[in-house]
């Protein structure tokens, strides 16, 4: 059992706290990827069971069962039956069952006084009902997220629980920064929307099956994605096979995995793709939930109007993987320019919408922009004037750029350009306090980007330096910058 990080406690008090002091007893803890699900989940658990409470566990799959026996096992906790037709460890008596939906659903609820929901988004029907029974009224039940945004879920969960958000969850070093870039701009003005308000599949297949928009996927991964062990997210089967084929015909290997792909052959494909042997994977939405590959790059050929898929797509790069210092994302379906960064969509309230009703559209705030500069396709945050990849920024008409129709004070000459010498002294500085302070190997250099806006790669990495005021006021203000966000998070 490794030492709970801050965040995993915070959660675990979040919950205690709303069950006892707001007796709310429908709570949703929103983790995004990185946050230690199961680590929390253990953590529940134990508190649980410290009170002699038994609990259920829900999966929302039979195959995820096994899985999530081993993972609570490492995290010591034992006394575990499962629900499901002829398991070996099927016994009813013991305090933490484990148990899928569907098998739920065919034999009823056991005897237990808190339930926990993985996936709870999925909204299933069953658990929906026994959440409502008046005879479950007084049992906890919590639901796990990433994405808590599916319509209606405010009206089963009553309270919603951020413990970190992504943003924090990356200064924090549990989460791979990454950087954007737009690809094409494919025209979807002839696609209309499908029954559950995403873009009608058919339709999007069509338009993003064209010849050319396939070809410039393969010319945009080798210019700025080559050699990074690769997801690509496709519309459908048609189009993940025909960018499978022109990645193969331009020399690259690549793969393809759909819903029906047997887990064996995944194995597969997930060993040649760790020892390099291929370098892409194309597929279908397919692995979006529970994937934990390491990625260095991934592809969006897949243009959503759903945050949570967006968000399930990118975060598939998100996690820490040694030797990858950032995830790169290859939007080829304009989802960042229309929805933002996967950091910045930090709803607080979930969906209280019910069924036939429209669901809400939050206001957005300024979205990310494409830099003008040829060939750069970075993708700026917003209201940011100088590009952070390339350095090349637009003339401002005045001092007061109008921007997204908002006021935007630019303020010129107030960021020097650093020389080289500078950010050397900055980045040995940034290695001098992360070795005094046992900081994880990757803080220096994340420090440094957040500082200069790019990676120090042709800098001396292992330089060390006392640090100056200067740098350590730095970092001070970024950890007060962080806690701050992290209070607004709770
Ligand atoms: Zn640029």
């Amino acid at each position: 059992m490794k030492q709970p990080r801050p965040h995993q406690i915070r959660s675990v008090e979040m919950i205690r706290e709303t069950i006892a002091r707001e007796k709310i007893k429908r709570i949703m803890l929103m983790l995004s990827t990185g946050a230690g699900k199961t680590v929390i989940a253990a953590m529940i658990i134990r508190m649980a069971r410290a009170k002699g409470n038994r609990v259920l566990f829900v999966v929302d799959a039979i195959s995820l069962i096994n899985q999530t026996v081993e993972a609570f096992y490492e995290e010591g906790i034992t006394e575990i039956g499962v629900i499901q037709a002829d398991h070996p460890m099927t016994d009813w008596s013991r305090p933490v069952q484990v148990a899928s939906v569907q098998t739920l659903q065919n034999r009823g609820m056991p005897n237990v006084d808190l339930v926990i929901i993985d996936e709870a988004h999925c909204q299933y029907e069953y658990m929906t009902k026994v959440m409502a029974d008046p005879a479950w009224e007084s049992t906890p039940f919590i639901g796990l997220s990433a994405t808590p945004w599916a319509k209606g879920l405010g009206n089963v969960y009553k309270k919603l629980i951020q413990p970190i958000t992504m943003q924090g969850l990356m200064d924090g070093g549990f989460l791979c920064p990454f950087r954007v870039f737009a690809a094409a701009h494919p025209d979807l003005s002839s696609v209309k929307n499908g029954a559950d308000g995403d873009y009608a599949k058919g339709q999007l297949s069509e338009v993003m099956n064209d010849g050319a928009l396939v070809a410039d996927i393969v010319d945009t991964w080798k210019r700025k994605g080559a050699g990074r062990p690769t997801l690509c997210f496709c519309v459908d089967r048609a189009h993940a096979k025909q960018v499978q084929m022109r990645f193969e015909s331009a020399g690259v290997p690549a793969g393809y995995i759909d819903k029906d792909t047997p887990d064996i052959e995944r194995r597969a494909i997930r060993r040649q793709l760790d020892a390099g042997e291929i370098k892409v994977v194309c597929n279908i939405g397919c692995l979006t939930k529970g994937v934990d590959w390491a990625i260095g790059c991934v592809i969006l050929a897949r243009p959503t109007r759903s945050e949570m898929l967006y968000v399930q797509m990118v975060g598939r790069g998100l996690r820490v993987n040694e030797g990858i210092p950032d995830c790169i994302i290859l939007d080829h379906a304009d989802n960042t320019l229309r929805m933002g960064f996967v950091t910045d969509l930090n709803r607080t309230e979930m969906s209280t919408a019910v069924k036939g009703e429209r669901a809400k559209v939050e206001k957005k705030e300024a979205l990310p922009k494409e830099c003008s500069s040829p060939n750069c396709n970075y993708i700026k945050p917003p209201k940011t004037r100088e590009c952070p990849a390339c350095g090349f920024a637009p003339e401002a008409r005045s001092d007061i750029e109008e921007e997204d129709g908002e006021l935007v004070e630019v303020k010129r000459g107030a960021k020097q350009k650093a020389t080289m010498d500078t950010k050397q002294q900055w980045l040995a500085e940034l290695n001098w306090i992360a070795q005094e302070r046992g900081y994880k190997p990757g803080w220096p250099q994340r420090q440094y980007h957040n500082k200069f806006g790019v990676w120090p790669n042709q800098l001396n990495r292992a330089a060390l330096s006392q640090p100056s005021p200067e740098v350590l006021s730095y970092v001070r203000s970024q950890a007060i910058r962080f806690a701050k966000g992290k209070g607004r998070a709770a």
